[in-house]
Order: C-alpha cells, then structure tokens, then sequence
C-alpha cells in the first residue's frame, strides 16, 4: 500500500439482526470517506456466525442502506474484483491461511478444557498477574495433536502472539495506541481447520481486499491488536485504523442495547425520514469545519474529513432526532413529502388528493415524525365527535356563540369559491371577526369546523376544506349549540 493509491475502505456488517443506527453510522463515514477521497467503497457480509446469521438481516441490511442513498463498489450483490463478498463463500481461502498458520508452527492445537482455563485463570489473578492462555498445548506434538482429535476431543486453534514486546498502531482518529503483549496471550482464532473466528476471518479478509483504511465502532478497538498480530503473522499488509467514538445516552452511559438495535425499519414505519436519520447520524461523533447543521449527502461528501471525527463519545438523543425530522419535513418539495405521508394515513384519504395535499400544507410546521399527521389532520376527512362546551371562548354564552357563528356564516357564504384563499379568507373576514371580537369569533369558528380545542387557524382550515364542506361545518355547529338554548 503505498501513500498515493486510491482509498478502499468497508464496512463489513454481521446479518446477525435487522440494519440499526450504529451500523448506519459506520456505513456513512466509510462511504463519505471514500466518496471524498474518490476511493472504493465495499460491503462485506460477514456471516460466519451460521447460527445468528440470517438471509433475511442481510436482506434487509442491503435494502435500508440503498433506501438511505449510501451506494457501494464491490459487494455480496455486485460482485467485484476480491469476492465473494460474503465470508459463508470464502470457507476455502480461511482454511488455506489456518492451515498455513499451523504449518509454518505460527499457531496451533490447543484442547484445554474451559475448567482448566478457568482454573488457570484464577491462579494467575491470585498470583497478581493479568490472566492469559499459559500457552500449556503449544508444546503438544503432531501427533499428540492428531490423537487427540482422534478420540474425539475437542479442541480451537490459538495463534501465537509474541512476547516481551508492544504492539502499537497509530488510531486516526485516537492517535498512537501501544498495548503490552504481555496481555494478550496467545489467542484463539478458529474453531477448527476451516471455522475461522471473528478476529481471524475479519483480518484476513481486509487484507486481502486491499482495505487502505478500518473505520469502524470504538468497541472493536481491543481486537486490533490481536488483529495485527494477525496480519503481521500471515505477512499481511497492515491497514490503517480510525475508530469512531461510541454512540451514548445523554446521561453519557451506554446506549441500551434495545435502543441501539432498534431497526432502521422501526424508525421509517415512526416516519422518520432516511434523510433526517443519515442528518442526524453524521453529526453524531463529527461536524464540519463550518458547524453547518443541516447537510445534504452532497454536502456531507464536501465537506467530510476524518480528521475531524471526535475521540470522546457522541451523545443519541431523540429529542435531535425528532429536531432534524421536524426540518427536513418542513423543507421536503411538497410532493415529495405528500408522496410518502402517503403511506401513513387510510385508504380513504387518498381517494381526496385534494384535501389531503392542503392538509399537508398546513399541518407540515406542526409534525415532527409523518406518523403524527394522521392524529393532526384526521377531523379534515371526518370531524367525527365533539364538545358543545369547546366552542365558548373564555366562558362566553352559547347565545353568543350562535350568534357569531352566523354572522360569520352569512360573510363567509358572500365569499366566491374561487377565493378561498388563505390570505383572501383573512381579508374578507377579519374585519368582521374584530368588531364580534377576535376571540369570540375566530376560537369558536375555528372549533366549528375543526371539533377541536388546537388545530390549525380558521382560514387554514376554510382553505383545505373549500366553501361547501366549510359551511356545512359551521351549520351543524350552530345547529348543535342552539339545541342547548
Ligand atoms: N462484523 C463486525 C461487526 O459487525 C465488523 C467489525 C469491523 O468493522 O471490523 O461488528
């Protein structure tokens, strides 16, 4: 790897459960890495765990990262020069490295039981050391080794990590990190000559996939070591490192584990939108030099720099979330934004696109997630049941509601359908509303045709609901307040 050649970076996700934030953000600064660098950007699978790991998670892996507009060069669905992508296709290629590794004596059989483990360990804490594997099988003979997986006992495969020594790597983002090899010990790396662990199959295969650059989560910072004890064992080629702060709690704890692994799914089907979630997810651990808060994919892209990535944790707070939300809905084209409230509202609504492209318009400012328009503009397509009592404006009479309401109600009729206008509404009305009082016309007005206590204003509402259904409201709740006279 020399300094000039074009980035190749990965993400490399486990199909173990559903695409959530944590892997998004990881996804997202390998991606603006690559694309500002106009490097490669590849996505492996590494589905080794055959128990947890499921074609439905890397499904839907695949399909929320393109939802969100992250795109790669090489992967499990594209193929490319250093496949297979996915790591149950490359049995063959860890089984040639471990084999290797036992040949050239740098790893080897190791059979002792968990209780002996177990056992040691506690010795070497009482003895005040920090515990490690004694390396006690890494004298067996090969043909101790092969009598023993004879008779069927069970055994994993340790490398063996050098003594007396340090292991250092210079972290992108964290700086120089030196750790003693005095604790690691030598470590397992296969569960038998062709199950590789995580450790070994993930070093390997960012070796071989020219990997120029690891970023991936903090949590993965104690396996690079033994990750370049790895590497360094098979004459590797060593990447470089940047570890990316840990996503927290505003109380600066861990993140639960149920928020962390909540899905990206369960975000969209809230009505989350994948712009406002890739938003608030780049700011999370890194912002631009500019502070701009507000960033397109484009802009992130401009103005991306793994340098200023944060070393401290990156606090996930809903509240911003639903911030981030709230803007992108109030600036979406609103096409586009009547397009996907689509999806969360009846059947019924859709049949009066009118109606509803107007609700968005002024329900948009008051929603933070798409799935609240449903609640907010419900009584547009159906004012449904309400309180006779609602309709007073600071204890006015109901006589006096009546009253207003069809004064109103005559101005209103006056009015040409063509000018059901927003503007034009509060024109022809105000006037009329300020000599009956402005509360005590416009709150029980706006009661009237909306059934509700807050909603949009009176002509807001006049507009989305046009002259007919406007009047119609305003003379079932005449109607319904001159019974209680
Ligand atoms: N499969 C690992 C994970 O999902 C990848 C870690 C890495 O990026 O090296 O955490």
């Amino acid at each position: 790897m020399t300094e000039n050649t074009a980035p190749r970076v990965r993400i490399a996700p486990s199909p173990t459960g559903y695409l959530h934030l944590g892997t998004i953000r990881t996804a997202l600064f390998n991606y603006l890495f690559a694309k500002k660098e106009k490097g490669i950007f590849i996505l492996r699978i590494e589905d080794t765990d055959t128990e947890r790991s499921l074609p439905i998670y890397e499904k839907d892996i695949i399909e929320g990262l393109k939802t969100l507009g992250i795109s790669w060069d090489e992967g499990p669905d594209i193929g490319g020069p250093y496949g297979p992508y996915r790591q149950s296709e490359r049995k063959e290629i860890y089984r040639e490295y471990i084999k290797k590794l036992l040949d050239e004596k740098k790893a080897y059989w190791c059979f002792c039981s968990p209780q002996e483990l177990e056992e040691e360990r506690k010795a070497m804490l009482a003895a005040g050391i920090a515990p490690k594997y004694s390396g006690k099988c890494r004298h067996l003979t090969q043909k101790e080794v092969e009598e023993k997986i004879k008779s069927g006992q069970k055994g994993v495969i340790r490398i063996i990590a050098p003594t007396s020594t340090t292991i250092e790597f210079n972290d992108l983002i964290r700086g120089k990190i030196t750790v003693s090899s005095e604790i690691i010990g030598d470590f397992v790396i296969a569960k038998d000559e062709e199950t590789p662990l995580f450790l070994l199959a993930n070093a390997i295969d960012d070796s071989l996939m020219k990997i120029t650059h690891v970023i991936r989560g903090e949590d993965h910072i104690s396996n690079t070591p033994r990750q370049i004890i790895i590497q360094k064992a098979l004459n590797f080629e060593i990447p470089k490192y940047a570890h990316l702060p840990l996503i927290l709690a505003p109380d600066r704890s861990k993140l639960s584990k149920r928020k962390m692994e909540t899905s990206f799914v369960e975000y969209l089907k809230e009505g989350y939108l994948p712009e406002a979630i890739l938003n608030f997810l780049v700011l999370l651990g890194w912002h631009p030099e500019n502070d701009q808060e507000i960033l397109s994919l484009e802009e992130m892209i401009k103005l991306f720099n793994l340098k200023r990535i944060q070393k401290s944790g990156a606090v996930f707070s809903v509240e911003k979330l639903d911030w981030f939300n709230a803007q992108y809905i109030k600036n979406l084209p609103l096409e586009t934004l009547v397009e996907r409230i689509k999806n969360f509202v009846p059947a019924a609504w859709l049949e009066k696109e009118e109606i509803l492209k107007k609700a968005v318009v002024v329900e948009r400012d008051r929603m933070k997630k798409l799935s609240e328009f449903k609640e907010l503009a419900e009584f547009f397509f159906e004012i449904g049941e309400w309180e006779v009592e609602t309709l007073r404006w600071q204890g006015m009479s109901l006589n006096k509601v009546v009253l207003n309401l069809k004064n109103l109600y005559d101005a209103i009729n006056k009015i040409d359908e063509k000018d059901f206008e927003i503007s034009k509404l509060e024109k022809e009305i105000m006037p009329l509303a300020e000599t009956l009082g402005r509360g005590e016309s416009l709150w029980p007005l706006r009661v009237a045709l909306s059934g509700r206590k807050s909603s949009p204003g009176p002509f807001e509402i006049m507009w989305v609901l046009g002259k007919k259904e406007t009047l119609s409201r305003i003379e079932a709740a005449i109607k319904k307040a001159s019974e209680l006279l």
